[in-house]
C-alpha cells in the first residue's frame, strides 16, 4: 500500500536547508582559504617550471599513472598538498612532457604561462562564452581573435569562425559546413568524392565519418618528391570521377602535414577547386600561424582562397592544449550548418542582432571561455615574440637537417616548415628494424623525445621543432642523444663518417 509523504513543517525545512548550506560551504572557500589553496598551487607551478629543464622530456615508466587509483574519488576531504603530490607523481612524471623544451615529436604543443593565467581567470569568472546574450564580452573577445586570425590568413570580412577545443573538432565544423553548402544528402554520400594527399591528417577522415560521410569516395592524390600534393594528378582524378558519374565535392590540402611538414601547393589547388566548383579546405592546424612571418607568405599564398581553414593555436601559438580555430569564408554556410533554436533560450535571440553566437556555428552550446587564453598572451606580449619564436623554430629545423646529415643520417627533404625526417642506413641488416631500435633507444634516454613515421614503406625518425621552449641547446642535445643512441647500437658516427656522408649516401 502506498503511503502519503508527510510534509515537514516549514521551520524544519528551513533549518534543514541551512544545514545543507553549511555542508556545501567548502565548495566556496573564503578569502583566507583561497589564499592558502592558491599558494599551494602556485608553489607547485613555480617548482614545476624551475625544475623542468632538469627533468626528462619523456619518462618510459608509466606506473605512476596507475597509482591514481590509490586515492578513490569521492571520500575526503584530503589535504591539497597530498593531492598536488599525487598530480606530480601520477600525471606529470609519467609519459611525455608537452611543456618541455625537448618535446620534438608529433606536432609539439605549447603551454605559455600567460595563457595558463587566462585559463585560471576564465574559470574563476566562469564567463559563458556560448551565447552572446549571456556573455557579450566573452563572445566579442572570441570574435576579435577570429577576426585577427581571418586577417592573418587573408580571409575577407565576410568570413566567420569558431574557437573549438582543437583542430579535430574545428575540422568537423568545417566538413559539416562543406556538406551543407553542397546540399549533400544521404542519397549522395556514396557518390561524393573527397581529394587529398595520403598525408592528410586522419582527423579529416574522422570528421567525414562523424559527419555521416564515411561512405564518401576518397581519392589519394599523388605527391611529389617533397611529399606535396601533385596538382596535375588532382585535375586528372577529378576528370576521371566526373566521367564515372561521381560527384567531386571536397578537396583537402595541408598547410604543413603532421607527417613530414610538407606544404601543399595551395594556390594551384585553389585554382583547380574554383574551376571545378569544389569546396576547398586547408588544414593549417600546424602551419597556419607561420603566416605571421612575411617570408612564408609566398608559400602560404592560396590559403586565402580556401572555403575553410583550420588553425591550431595550441600548436603554432604555443598555447596550452584546448584551442583549435576554424574559419569559413562564407559565414552563412557556417551558420546554416550549425544554428538551432530552443524555446527555453528565447530570451537570447534579441542579442543575436549584435552578431551570431558561437553556439550557432559549432556543435557546442556551453563552452570554455577560450577567447581569453588567446587574447591575454597576444595583448600582453604583442605579436613580435610569437614571430620570433616561430622563426627560431624554422632556423632550428634547418640547422638540425644539416647537422643530422653531417652526422651521417640520410635526411628527408629540406623542411618546408619545422619537421625533419631522417634515418640511419646501416651497413648491413634491415634499415627499418635498425631505425625502430634507434628511436626506442632515444626514448629510453628520455632527455629529448622524438617520434617516427613511415614514408613509402621506410621507417623514418622525425624531429619537429615547435615547442616554444625548444632552443639551440635542445637541438644540440637531440643530436648528442642520437649519437649516443647510435653508439649503443654499435655505430660510431664521427667526423670521418660525416665526410663520407657528405659524399652522398644512396638509399
Ligand atoms: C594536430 C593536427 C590536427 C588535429 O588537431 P588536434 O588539435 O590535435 O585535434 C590536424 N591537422 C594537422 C596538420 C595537425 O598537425
Amino acid at each position: 500500500m502506498r503511503t502519503r509523504a508527510k510534509h515537514p513543517d516549514p521551520t524544519s525545512r528551513r533549518s534543514r536547508i541551512l544545514q545543507l548550506e553549511q555542508a556545501a560551504r567548502p565548495l566556496d572557500p573564503d578569502a583566507a582559504e583561497r589564499n592558502s589553496l592558491m599558494r599551494a598551487a602556485h608553489a607547485y607551478a613555480q617548482h614545476f617550471l624551475d625544475k623542468l629543464p632538469e627533468t626528462p622530456a619523456y619518462n618510459h615508466d608509466k606506473s605512476g599513472a596507475l597509482e591514481l587509483r590509490d586515492l578513490a574519488a569521492g571520500p575526503g576531504p584530503r589535504p591539497v598538498d597530498q593531492l598536488i603530490e599525487r598530480i606530480d607523481e601520477s600525471v606529470v612524471r609519467p609519459g611525455l612532457k608537452p611543456s618541455h623544451a625537448g618535446h620534438l615529436a608529433y606536432i609539439p604543443g605549447g603551454g605559455i604561462y600567460a595563457s595558463s593565467l587566462a585559463d585560471y581567470l576564465a574559470a574563476v569568472t566562469n564567463e559563458y562564452a556560448g551565447v552572446r546574450f549571456a556573455g557579450p564580452g566573452a563572445v566579442e573577445m572570441e570574435d576579435l581573435i577570429l577576426d585577427w586570425m581571418a586577417k592573418l590568413v587573408g580571409f575577407p570580412e565576410t568570413a566567420d569562425g569558431n574557437l573549438a577545443s582543437g583542430g579535430s573538432v574545428a575540422s568537423l565544423i568545417a566538413v559539416v559546413a562543406a556538406r551543407e553548402a553542397a546540399g549533400l544528402r544521404a542519397r549522395d554520400f556514396h557518390r561524393a568524392v573527397v581529394y587529398a594527399s595520403p598525408h592528410i591528417h586522419q582527423c579529416l577522415h574522422k570528421a567525414l565519418r562523424v559527419a555521416g560521410l564515411g561512405e564518401s569516395v576518397r581519392r589519394d592524390v599523388a605527391v611529389d618528391e617533397g611529399r606535396r600534393l601533385c596538382p596535375e594528378s588532382l585535375s586528372e582524378a577529378i576528370a576521371a570521377d566526373r566521367a564515372r558519374g561521381l560527384r567531386p565535392w571536397l578537396v583537402l590540402a595541408s598547410a604543413g602535414t603532421a607527417d613530414t611538414g610538407a606544404l601543399d601547393p595551395l594556390a594551384t589547388i585553389a585554382d583547380i577547386a574554383r574551376r571545378e566548383g569544389l569546396w576547398y579546405h586547408v588544414d593549417a592546424a600546424y602551419g597556419g600561424f607561420f603566416a605571421m612571418l612575411p617570408e612564408f607568405r609566398p608559400v602560404l599564398s592560396g590559403m586565402e582562397r580556401a572555403d575553410s581553414i583550420v588553425l591550431d593555436p595550441h600548436k603554432g601559438m604555443f598555447l596550452p592544449y584546448g584551442t583549435g580555430a576554424v574559419l569559413v569564408r562564407n559565414r552563412d554556410a557556417l551558420q546554416d550548418a550549425h544554428a538551432y533554436y530552443a524555446a527555453y533560450m528565447q530570451d537570447t535571440v534579441e542579442a543575436e542582432a549584435g552578431g551570431r553566437s558561437p553556439a550557432a556555428v559549432s556543435p557546442e552550446l556551453t563552452k570554455h571561455f577560450r577567447g581569453l587564453r588567446v587574447w591575454l598572451p597576444l595583448l600582453l606580449h604583442g605579436e613580435e615574440p610569437f614571430r620570433a619564436c616561430l622563426r627560431e623554430k624554422v632556423e632550428l629545423a634547418k640547422y638540425f637537417h644539416r647537422e643530422a646529415g653531417k652526422l651521417g643520417f640520410e635526411v628527408g627533404p629540406e623542411p618546408d616548415l619545422t619537421v625533419v625526417t631522417f634515418r640511419w642506413v646501416p651497413e648491413s641488416g634491415g634499415a627499418n628494424a635498425f631505425n625502430q631500435a634507434l628511436v626506442e633507444e632515444t626514448h629510453r634516454d628520455g632527455r629529448v623525445f622524438m617520434s617516427s613515421t613511415t614514408v613509402e614503406g621506410e621507417f623514418m625518425l622525425r624531429m619537429a621543432a615547435l615547442a616554444f621552449r625548444t632552443h639551440l641547446d635542445t637541438i644540440d642535445l637531440a643530436l648528442e642523444v642520437l649519437r649516443q643512441a647510435l653508439a649503443r647500437l654499435g655505430v660510431h658516427p664521427g667526423p670521418l663518417r660525416s665526410a663520407v656522408a657528405a659524399g652522398g649516401r644512396g638509399r
